[in-house]
């Protein structure tokens, strides 16, 4: 099927069926929390669903009353329908998209984007649908907010994106695309604006899921397999001249990350140092201490790129909230961790979603170690390293053999939320945490039930959070997990 066969006539088709179910009272119209209870949805459910049908079960089994709509990113992650291979829903289409393409889910008004080389595409995958002015109009009429939600995910195939991806120590392009090339933050900055100005919003949510180039040499994520030690980013002219700004030399940044290159490649092949890894490690990073500096110089890109954002939406229309998506990375590596300084970020963050994906954090912790295993800490066994990083990090969880299948506890999600709350206590930025229903685990890993669901949410709501946010997306989400949100909202006598 092409992807123009789901056109808007047929939408309006199925929207319209949808309604005809609203003339029997709904429960939704009762289930108001007192805190913030946002859903992150993109674009395909309400096509598949009907607008009106989704959001009554929204409302009716997860009390949400935010919506965040993802409404730009060439990512699957937020939009779309399920990851081709995993199982689909109970809900929704039962067909995968595999011809999804990605973009702006609403309508681009080409004023904004007037300074970059990244064009405002409209996301082609549903014909000339607007999401936003198909959902805004019925999200309102129930006291629903939207908040538009995206990320800066793109596709290698758009026009002129080679001007802005960034560069690896080799020189070559990367997908990644330079948070320091003024393309880049023209177009972000042309977003938000325009997304502030064209709709009646309640409020704006970015991220960015990355990390400096020492932290991805030594393979400090999750993310598998990890990136290749020689693929480290980002050495574009742009970089190299705010490095040289703030007294960087870029050539000694690159012989350093030579070094690192080989360092990480001998560990992985098994070939221990006579001094050990983390000796290793160390004699090459006090060598070059630009290694540090580069982590650091894309750190403060990031932040000064949140700054801009929030900086144009608050000229634009001073009522939006506007805040940030913290990468799950923020429970694993220490050294992201600490590039996340909540007193920082709250100077220009009005909330701030923490990733805290309890049931797929198991996984992820497991493959973290996976990783610094093989460089950094190669002399640890992965049960020492996994206790190790729970000392450090603050978490008391099951061994490193046990997690892939348990997940992470519910106690992790108490102690990640205070954690977050000490770090913005006295600002005005509200912690809301990022929960995962149903996030895509391999096929043998723990899976949610509608008893963790509950159990995640009311964690992060008694330990003090002003919100959460049900994640990643509606469309990969089971009908009945979605309830065990309702569950702990309604048992906290949250909802009115
Ligand atoms: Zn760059």
């Amino acid at each position: 099927m092409s992807k123009l066969d789901v056109n808007r006539r047929e939408f309006l088709k199925i929207a319209a069926a949808s309604g005809a179910a609203l003339a029997v009272p709904s429960l939704a119209q009762s289930s108001v929390s007192s805190k913030m209870i946002g859903i992150q949805v993109g674009a395909i459910s309400f096509l598949d669903e009907g607008t009106e049908k989704v959001l009554d079960i929204l409302q009716e089994r997860a009390c949400v009353n935010t919506l965040f709509l993802a409404v730009f990113t060439y990512g699957r992650g937020i939009a779309g329908r399920q990851i081709p291979g995993y199982p689909l829903p109970d809900h929704g289409k039962q067909e995968y998209d595999l011809n999804y393409h990605g973009g702006n889910f609403a309508t681009p008004h080409p004023q904004y984007y007037k300074n970059t080389v990244i064009q405002p595409a409209h996301a082609p995958d549903h014909g000339d649908l607007d999401i936003l002015a198909e959902v805004l109009p019925a999200a309102k009429k129930r006291g629903l907010k939207v908040i538009c939600w995206m990320e800066d995910v793109f596709r290698p195939d758009l026009p002129g994106i080679e001007k802005v991806q960034e560069r690896d120590l080799y020189g070559r392009n990367m997908e990644t695309l330079c948070v320091n090339n003024p393309n880049y933050l023209n177009f972000f900055t042309g977003l938000v604006e325009d997304f502030a100005r064209s709709y009646d919003i309640d409020g704006i949510m970015w991220g960015s899921e990355r990390q400096g180039a020492l932290s991805d040499s030594l393979g400090a994520t999750h993310d598998t397999p990890p990136i290749d030690p020689g693929n480290v980013t980002c050495f574009c002219e742009f970089c190299q001249r705010k490095a040289k700004e703030r007294g960087i030399n870029p050539e000694r940044a690159k012989q350093g990350f030579l070094e690192l290159e080989k360092f990480v490649r001998a560990a992985r092949s098994g070939k221990r140092p006579s001094d050990g890894y983390y000796v290793q490690f160390w004699r090459i990073l006090l060598r070059y201490p630009e290694l540090a500096a580069w982590e650091m110089l894309f750190t403060d890109s990031l932040r000064e790129t949140y700054a801009a954002l929030y900086k144009t939406v608050k000229t634009a229309k001073p009522t939006v909230p506007v805040g940030w998506h913290i990468w799950h990375n923020t429970s694993f590596n220490p050294i992201y961790r600490a590039e996340q300084d909540w007193q920082e970020l709250s100077k220009y963050s009005d909330f701030i979603k923490v990733v805290m994906y309890n049931n797929c954090g198991g996984e992820r912790m497991a493959l973290y170690v996976d990783n610094i295993g093989s460089t950094l800490f190669g002399d640890l066994t992965k049960q020492q390293l996994t206790e190790f990083n729970y000392e450090v990090m603050g978490f008391k969880e099951r061994g490193y053999d046990q997690i892939p299948y348990t997940g992470l506890s519910a106690d992790y999600v108490t102690q990640e939320t205070k954690r977050a709350l000490a770090g913005v206590a006295g600002t005005k930025t509200q912690i809301w945490p990022g929960l995962d229903v149903d996030i895509p685990t391999e096929a043998p890993n723990s899976k949610r039930t509608r008893q963790s669901v509950k159990d995640a949410v009311t964690a992060a709501l008694s330990a003090g959070a002003p919100g959460v946010i049900l994640s990643r997306k509606y469309s990969e989400m089971r009908l009945a997990n979605l309830s065990g949100a309702g569950d702990a909202i309604r048992e906290l006598k949250l909802s009115s």
